[in-house]
């Protein structure tokens, strides 16, 4: 559980930006993460007709999936690209409108309304502008948050989850002296102390 090499490691938005815009996003999945696909019954527990979040979602397949099944997704990413190819790549059309609450955020709607994609940071968020959820599929978003912002992300999703809401994380284990992430290494016990 040393974490010591990563610890003042700081992606900047602007490098997420620029790895949007040289393709370098190695981490998109396009057919989708199998472990969303094996945990789906975690995730959804028999219910229906859920609000689902996905923090940091870049163009998450995912996210297409749990709408055709009828649920309410709600995305958020720095990258306006990564939101409109989202979009694209499925051939979903969509509207664009902007969030007076948040500086320069923009809103990015389905027409059919049930897949809503918020172009902004993460911490401009709050339940009193989207809502809680009932569900939450973490993959790639703890794991790329800076080390530094981890406590602030956490009692953000916290926040962000109804009292009976499931909330699925993929993490990595590796060793942090051999690479600089992200994805960072999140050891399990900080998880812990991070979520209860
Ligand atoms: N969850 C997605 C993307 C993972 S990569 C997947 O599984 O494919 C991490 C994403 O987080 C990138 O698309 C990056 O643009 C976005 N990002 C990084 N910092 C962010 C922040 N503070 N707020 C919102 N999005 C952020």
């Amino acid at each position: 559980s040393d974490v010591g090499p990563q610890k003042e490691r700081v992606m900047t938005e602007e490098e997420w930006l620029q790895k949007w815009e040289m393709g370098n996003i190695g981490f998109h999945k396009e057919h989708g993460h199998p472990l969303l696909q094996k945990y789906l019954d975690v995730l959804l527990n028999g219910r229906s007709g859920l609000r689902i979040f996905f923090p940091l979602c870049g163009k998450a397949v995912e996210m297409k999936w749990l709408a055709d099944m009828g649920h309410s997704v709600v995305g958020v990413d720095v990258s306006e690209q990564a939101l409109k190819d989202f979009f694209s790549e499925h051939s979903l059309p969509y509207c664009e409108e902007p969030v007076p609450e948040i500086s320069g955020g923009k809103m990015f709607q389905s027409t059919s309304g049930n897949i809503s994609l918020y172009c902004c940071s993460i911490y401009d968020l709050s339940s009193s502008l989207v809502g809680k959820f009932d569900g939450v599929w973490d993959r790639g978003a703890l794991v790329a948050v800076n080390p530094c912002d981890r406590q602030r992300y956490a009692s953000l999703m916290i926040n962000l989850m109804e009292k009976n809401s499931s909330y699925l994380l993929v993490t990595v284990s590796y060793d942090p002296y051999k690479h600089k992430g992200p994805p960072f290494y999140v050891p399990e016990s900080e998880i812990k102390s991070l979520f209860g």
